[in-house]
């Protein structure tokens, strides 16, 4: 990997992104982590990264619902790190529940955070890419952009979506030296998903155990979570120039779930 570029990586304080980033800064690229969280945590997890991997770590705490503040973060970026050569769309939420109880607010804030943050940090940065001839945006969709299940309607609206917005922009960038690409993970035991295993037992009727057993793992025919340090490793291998052919793909990392 090029140890002189710059990355964004949305909702990096937890889950996929943290270990996107972290496994990023342990290459020597620098970082811009976004997210909620504790400020103090943050904090610690900046200086932390940044000390053990002698590389730039900045964080904005832009909230990916919010245009001008995507904006914002873009220019903080430009500012505290120099050129962006890389973006990783990685913000998401989760909202399990049957459509005729799903409420309006949650498919707004996901298809805000899940799929149109992406359109926002890809119009906000492209131009620049492009005119260098190089760059890397890398959509982290789902195993839910290939294939659907039953009450998490905007997810799977959402990653889809994302699925069709990277292979678009991979046409308008290839010649340029850029390339788009979208990661699809299978189950990942990060905080999104913890949370909607009781969700998911409320919707479905069964127990906890039964939906990690029966709904999620059931899925995956490596009956294994695909762990964030796999994820992060393919993120790594799209930002090297032996990756450059690699474009407008939803690359499943899913234990085999999407090849049933
Ligand atoms: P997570 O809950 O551990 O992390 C989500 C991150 O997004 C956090 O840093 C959080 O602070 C941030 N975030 C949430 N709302 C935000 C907002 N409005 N603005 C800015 N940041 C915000 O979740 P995760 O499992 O690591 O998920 C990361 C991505 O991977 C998501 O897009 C998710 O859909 C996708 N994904 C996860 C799984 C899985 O099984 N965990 C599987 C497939 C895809």
């Amino acid at each position: 990997m090029d140890k002189s570029k710059n990355a964004i990586i949305t909702g990096s304080t937890s889950g996929i992104g943290l270990g996107i980033a972290s496994a990023f800064a342990e290459g020597g690229m620098n970082v811009m982590l976004n997210g909620f969280g504790d400020q103090d945590e943050i904090e610690s997890l900046r200086v932390g990264l940044a000390k053990q991997y002698g590389v730039k770590v900045k964080y904005s705490d832009a909230d990916m619902t919010q245009p001008k503040e995507i904006t914002t973060m873009i220019e903080q970026a430009r500012s505290e790190l120099g050129r962006i050569d890389i973006v990783v769309n990685n913000a998401g939420i989760q909202n399990v529940q049957p459509i005729e109880e799903f409420p309006p607010e949650k498919w707004d804030a996901i298809i805000a955070i899940n799929l149109s943050s992406a359109f926002h940090t890809i119009r906000l940065t492209l131009a620049d890419m492009k005119a260098r001839k190089w760059g890397r945006i890398i959509n982290i969709a789902s195993a839910h952009g290939l294939v659907a299940s039953p009450y998490k309607s905007a997810y799977v609206a959402a990653k889809h979506g994302i699925v069709g917005l990277t292979k678009t922009i991979a046409l308008e960038a290839a010649e340029f030296g850029v390339t788009v690409n979208a990661i699809c993970p299978g189950y990942v035991r990060t905080p999104l998903v913890e949370k909607q295993i009781p969700d998911t037992a409320a919707a479905r009727g069964i127990t906890e155990e039964e939906v990690v057993r029966d709904v999620l793992l059931s899925a995956q025919p490596t009956k294994e979570f695909v762990t964030t340090e796999q994820l992060a490793a393919v993120a790594v291998f799209l930002c090297t120039d032996a990756a450059a052919s690699i474009t407008g793909t939803a690359l499943p990392v899913d234990g085999g779930w999407t090849a049933q």
